[in-house]
């Protein structure tokens, strides 16, 4: 077996996973001049773009769109007959996903990436095995990387045949299906949950999420939490939380599936819908590598690594989420390059996993970045919070899109920005901003002296800024 473009011999570096943590080191170590190979088991692009990041946001946006055709009588538009097409937005969330893919493959190809189809295991740290639809082959190199991602998690006490893609789900399997459940029970009340929970709503389904932590969103500010809660009960979506699950049951052919939860209080009951949606959290790719047998440190399933992304094997790196960092893309996409810099001898930037963006892209959109002023509080960081509304921003008022907030957690003493915490109209656009601010150690006044242009939704950030001293000027 050779590679894509028919090559074979000795590499600087083997990627292992085309992920948005792969195939940007593939980039970067190329730019470097490291002459690269990746293997992909499955199809270029990993999750984000199979059939994660990428499809979910293209699903999201038809939500949108028919929510804005649901509400045209808000902006003075009269709309009869109305039809949403469930199935032909999952073809376009295919079309998408095609071209995504397809984009991989070039940058690999521009990049003089040689392009590997396989399943790869280690034989040693210069050594990679591929086993692909022609044959075995033994790779050679100088260093491996090792991004394979992660699975979704399954509920505890379930068998993985229980997934049997059509009642009960995963979001792996979303993209196969045409049809759009009359009802359908989320399990996890965290991003993926909460994303599922606004498409299908959106739709029409009767939607039920099932959350065994207190809130939906655990690990955002409080207060997100409950503004969340609150826009999906207005919408009718039913949040179970402090409820676990026990036990799920597939049902036979034409019934529904049953889950069995508890709630804290011990109360048990059973609940059925059509469909159920699997969105509890990800399962380390690191098993089946030969990892153990060449001494690489894993925790937990996870693949422990150093600030270059090394591991205590010299020459076998990890990035992305098999490393149990933030499964995020961007944070594996930004491991991917401080590991390829390191492999290239140069000196990289040192990660801060505390000023990585986290975006929710529900409606209404959630993001936030660094510290949580509970967070600050446990760490006995003494600190000032500013807080706005989205109600009074012309732009948002414009937009019919007034819910919501910006919330800044600043030092007490020297005003630097530790956290921002938002909730309401693209707030997952307007964190970058706060990403830049963190990054170089920005102040609430430079933050607020930085002139907002007009009429913009950013413009609340600058007067969340001003809030932290009580100088608003538009409340
Ligand atoms: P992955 O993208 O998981 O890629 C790993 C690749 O390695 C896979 O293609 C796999 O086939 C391959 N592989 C594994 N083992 C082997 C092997 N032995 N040999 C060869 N190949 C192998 N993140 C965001 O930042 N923003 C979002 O909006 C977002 N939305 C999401 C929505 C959903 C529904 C899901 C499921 C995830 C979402 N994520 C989002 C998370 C994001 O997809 C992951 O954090 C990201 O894909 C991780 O990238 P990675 O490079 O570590 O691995």
């Amino acid at each position: 077996m050779t590679s894509s473009n028919g090559q074979t011999g000795q590499y600087d570096l083997v990627i292992i996973g085309s992920g948005p943590g792969g195939y940007i080191a593939a980039v970067r170590a190329n730019q470097l001049g490291l002459k690269t190979a990746i293997v992909e088991r499955e199809s270029l692009g990993g999750v984000c773009l199979n059939w994660g990041c990428i499809p979910s946001k293209a699903l999201l946006r038809s939500a949108e769109v028919l929510s804005l055709f649901q509400h045209a009588k808000d902006f003075g538009i009269t709309v009869s007959g109305v039809q949403a097409d469930y199935g032909a937005a999952i073809e376009r969330c295919n079309t998408i996903i095609d071209r995504q893919t397809k984009g991989v493959g070039f940058l690999m190809k521009k990049n003089k990436v040689d392009v590997y189809r396989g399943t790869a295991r280690l034989e040693s740290p210069q050594q990679v095995v591929v086993e692909g639809p022609d044959g075995t082959q033994t790779i050679s190199t100088r260093n491996v990387m090792i991004a394979t991602g992660s699975r979704v998690r399954l509920v505890p006490g379930m068998s993985p045949e229980q997934v049997d893609g059509k009642k009960i789900i995963t979001s792996k399997e979303v993209w196969q299906l045409r049809d759009q459940p009359k009802s359908v029970i989320i399990i996890g009340g965290g991003p993926i949950g909460v994303e599922f929970a606004t498409v299908y709503r959106s739709y029409g389904s009767e939607v039920t999420i099932v959350e065994m932590l207190p809130r939906l969103v655990p690990l955002e500010d409080e207060e997100i939490s409950s503004t969340l809660t609150r826009e999906f009960k207005k919408r009718g979506i039913n949040i179970m939380t402090s409820t676990k699950v026990l036990n799920i049951n597939n049902g036979a052919e034409n019934e529904p599936v049953s889950v069995q939860v508890e709630a804290n209080g011990g109360q048990k009951q059973t609940i059925q819908a059509e469909r159920v949606l699997l969105g509890i959290g990800f399962a380390p790719n690191s098993e089946n590598l030969g990892l153990e047998k060449l001494g690489v440190n894993i925790q937990r399933g996870f693949i422990q690594i150093d600030d270059n992304m090394q591991t205590n094997v010299p020459g076998i790196y990890a990035i992305g989420d098999v490393t149990g960092k933030l499964a995020l893309a961007h944070v594996a996409s930004a491991q991917g390059v401080v590991a390829a810099e390191a492999i290239a001898g140069h000196k990289p930037y040192r990660l801060d996993y505390n000023k990585m963006p986290r975006c929710t892209y529900s409606h209404p959109n959630i993001a936030s970045i660094g510290l949580t002023e509970a967070q600050c509080k446990e760490q006995g960081i003494e600190v000032k919070v500013g807080k706005f509304l989205f109600n009074p921003n012309g732009k948002a008022q414009a937009m019919g899109e007034a819910s919501g907030f910006v919330k800044i957690v600043t030092d007490a003493k020297y005003g630097q920005v530790l956290g921002a915490h938002m909730i309401g109209p693209e707030v997952v656009e307007l964190i970058g901003e706060f990403s830049v601010t963190m990054t170089m150690e920005g102040t609430k006044e430079e933050l607020a002296l930085s002139v907002h242009p007009h009429p913009t939704l950013s413009e609340v950030l600058a007067e969340a800024a001003l809030a932290v001293d009580g100088e608003s000027l538009n409340a």
